[in-house]
């Protein structure tokens, strides 16, 4: 790909939204959350490093990481959190440039949640960082309406990402979602049109 976009924003920014746009409009797209939901399916490439750093209580009867238990781990436990990116990061590089070769699309887009949390990492994976933003309001809104958690809990979990203004920082191009979905989708439309220049 002569074009590759990281794609980025906080919890319940609208990743996933623009990146189904885009994805709808041609480019191609792979997504390290559903990476590291493979690495860590029975039978994933992570599960032996998960289970000899963490112990087998992390692994579930079928074989595969006992999600609620990690979850629990590593948000009360910051090394924790570190040793188990230090085993996943990798092996999501790694099968994204394998996958990448493999994408059709004009460019390519990496949806990386933590791409700014981990800058250095993913700074050369990556030709421009593109943000999805909107007011931390309304991230709480959109993820209590999706998920359940209280604003409390959503709250916490941003506390463990990168500020809005971090990423905002880090941006090449900064996608405006504080909005509704037709305007997100302009938007998108409108990016799109960019990348496909850039790419030639
Ligand atoms: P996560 O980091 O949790 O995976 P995300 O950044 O991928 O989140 P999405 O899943 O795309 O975010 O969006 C979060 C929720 O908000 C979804 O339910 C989505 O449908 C909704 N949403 C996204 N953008 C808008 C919008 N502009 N107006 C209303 N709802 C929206």
């Amino acid at each position: 790909h002569r074009l590759t976009i990281g794609l980025t924003g906080g919890i319940g920014s609208g990743k996933s939204a623009v990146a189904a746009l885009l994805a709808a409009l041609g480019a191609g797209v792979l997504d390290a959350d559903a990476i590291a939901h493979e690495l860590t399916a029975p039978g994933g490439a992570a599960i032996a490093a998960i289970q000899q750093a963490f112990g087998a209580e992390m692994i579930t009867p079928a074989g595969a990481l006992d999600r609620d238990r990690m979850r629990a781990a590593v948000f009360a436990d910051p090394a924790k959190r570190c040793a188990l990116e230090s085993i996943l990061h990798p092996r999501i590089g790694q099968a994204m440039r394998e996958r990448a070769a493999r994408t059709a699309g004009p460019y390519l887009v990496l949806v990386i949640p933590l791409l700014v949390e981990n800058l250095p990492r993913w700074r050369s994976a990556v030709d421009r960082i593109a943000v999805v933003d909107c007011p931390e309001s309304q991230q709480i809104a959109r993820v209590m309406r999706r998920s359940g958690l209280d604003a409390a809990q959503v709250r916490a979990i941003m506390a463990t990402q990168a500020t809005r203004e971090a990423r905002r920082r880090a941006a090449d191009d900064l996608i405006d979602n504080s909005a509704d979905l037709a305007a997100l989708q302009k938007r998108t439309r409108d990016l799109h049109a960019g990348y496909l220049r850039m790419a030639g």
